[in-house]
């Protein structure tokens, strides 16, 4: 028989109205690409992005078609992130460091009709305005006073909403079902693929990500995300923080040690989160200036590996948490989180940080995990046995937008294309990518446990393996480091420190000095590696 509670659907103009209710004096700050410090709080946050929905409305723009962004975190494109799926539309979040020919696509398949760019990418749509076929309308999100309409005649932001009223508005009621974000994948293989977040899976997934299982915010934190608002919405974090009621700091694109320090310090930052590349440089500048990260507690690292040294350096000497994380587009995407448990914490305080650090989290409430074989058999849960990770829960992807056959198997699981294991404390620990595993006579290497080890080697900033062929073996792992600016680290020093943390069969053929190049998600390319240093070892 029904329930007969009240049938209200999640959707995320439902965290607006709260957090202007019960939050409303509580601050945003964001640094504009303008380079100035932008000030208000979610009352204003709320107003202006009333003002945003009727403007968007005077456009055309009508349920269910595709608004783009081109934007940095700022407070405008958070205006966006509730004002476009309020009006129940969706908001196409473009990553602006794919190639050309894949933004033309992306914004093709998604057939947004108007476009929201930041000046920085003035030269890309002037670039690229006659491939989109789609766009009709660009908005460039900008102070009116260094506006530039440019070659396509693109209206100014501010103006376009300042016309407009931020009186009271009764946003639209429709099914939580409904998509409010389209997301692609970076498309490492292939063209990206569009993953269509509903309403639902956003709002549910924002619920889980606060509790204190995952990132454990409450209204005290100042929270900064650091990873992008193009890429799989940062993490959440515009919809986790206000849910949460927390300050929230935007950095725009300066990611360097020094602006982020600005912020953190000036700001009073106590949670952010990125990619790993992004510690690493500020890391860096705090050990060069001599200065220590504020009121800092936590910092949620994912994307790629977090190296243990990282995980260190924040904890001994700063006082930082580190709390890894694993997730993809495909996610919403969050997946795992890794916080200890009472049977971690049992074991003492340096397994606590070995596992914690090691492992890219444990499971969450909402997405179930399994590890399984070739066959399909699910694998021991037993911190040994790797296997392709499976997800499933409502906030996996089903379907890519626009294909005709679901992306999942039968029983509902997706399969994430990482190779993991599973442990009994309900630790997961991805081991690679599925095609970056470095297959040598019938055995398996970890590029990732390689690069982890490697990454802590005195003076090396990047440290990415491969699988490259080999004439006997099929392949071996090739090591190719980046030093830190004006660092010079040798092969013999490399190796010496590798001698003892592994196992001597993963010992690399060759360990090689280059600039690593990184995806549009700063990841390893590896694509680029193999193809670039392919033939190292046949010659
Ligand atoms: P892309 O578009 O670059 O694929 P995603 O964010 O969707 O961007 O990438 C997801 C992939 O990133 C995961 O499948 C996994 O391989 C990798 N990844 C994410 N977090 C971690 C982590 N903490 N450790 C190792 N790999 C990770």
């Amino acid at each position: 028989i029904p329930g007969l509670m009240q049938d209200v659907p999640l959707l995320t103009t439902a965290i607006l109205n709260h957090v202007e209710v019960a939050h409303g004096r509580t601050e945003i700050v964001s640094r504009t690409v303008e380079g100035r410090i932008h000030r208000y709080d979610y009352a204003g946050l709320a107003a202006r992005t009333r003002r945003l929905a009727r403007a968007l409305l005077r456009l055309g723009v009508k349920s269910g078609d595709r608004v783009a962004s081109l934007a940095w975190n700022t407070h405008r494109h958070m205006e966006l992130f509730y004002a476009v799926p309020g009006l129940g539309a969706v908001l196409n979040t473009v990553n602006p460091r794919l190639f050309d020919d894949q933004i033309v696509y992306v914004l093709d398949h998604a057939e947004s009709t108007v476009l929201f760019y930041d000046r920085t990418f003035a030269p890309l749509v002037d670039r690229l305005k006659d491939r989109f076929t789609t766009v009709k309308t660009f908005v460039l999100m900008s102070d009116e006073d260094v506006h530039d309409a440019g070659a396509i005649g693109a209206l100014n932001y501010e103006a376009l909403i300042g016309a407009e009223d931020d009186g009271p508005l009764a946003w639209p009621s429709f099914d939580e079902n409904a998509a409010a974000f389209l997301c692609y994948t970076s498309g490492t293989t292939g063209d990206p693929k569009g993953v269509l977040y509903s309403h639902r899976a956003v709002v549910l997934h924002g619920l889980a990500a606060g509790l204190a299982s995952a990132f454990g915010l409450t209204a005290f934190d100042v929270v900064m995300p650091c990873s992008s608002l193009y890429h799989a919405t940062a993490w959440g974090l515009p919809f986790i923080a206000p849910i949460n009621g927390c300050k929230m700091v935007f950095p725009a694109e300066k990611m360097d040690g020094a602006s982020l320090q600005e912020l953190i310090a000036q700001e009073g930052v106590t949670f952010t989160g990125g990619v790993p590349t992004i510690w690493t440089m500020y890391l860096d500048w705090l050990d060069q200036n001599g200065q220590t990260p504020g009121r800092l507690q936590r910092v949620i690292i994912g994307g790629s590996a977090v190296p243990r040294a990282m995980a260190e350096t924040f904890k001994r000497r700063y006082g930082v948490q580190v709390l890894q994380i694993w997730g993809m587009t495909e996610t919403c995407p969050l997946g795992v989180v890794a916080t200890p448990t009472p049977s971690v914490a049992a074991l003492g305080e340096d397994q606590v940080d070995e596992i914690i650090w090691t492992r890219q989290g444990r499971l969450q409430f909402g997405i179930e995990l399994k590890v399984v074989d070739d066959d399909g058999n699910e694998c021991p849960r037993d911190g040994e046995t790797s296997g392709s990770l499976l997800v499933r829960g409502p906030w996996v992807v089903n379907r890519y937008f626009r294909k005709e056959a679901d992306a999942v198997n039968d029983d509902g699981w997706f399969d994430t294309g990482d190779i993991a294991t599973l442990d009994e404390h309900g630790f997961m620990r991805i081991t690679d990518r599925a095609k970056d595993v470095i297959k040598t006579g019938g055995e398996w290497i970890s590029s990732i446990d390689l690069e982890n080890i490697a990454v802590a080697c005195p003076g090396v900033k990047i440290a990415a393996v491969v699988g490259v062929p080999h004439p006997k073996w099929e392949e071996r792992p090739l090591l190719v480091i980046e030093p830190h600016d004006g660092r010079a680290v040798t092969k013999a020093e490399v190796l010496a420190f590798l001698e003892g943390k592994i196992v001597k069969w993963w010992t690399p053929d060759d360990v090689v000095f280059a600039a690593v190049p990184l995806t549009a998600t700063g990841k390893i390319d590896k694509k680029t590696l193999r193809a670039q240093w392919g033939g190292h070892l046949t010659g």
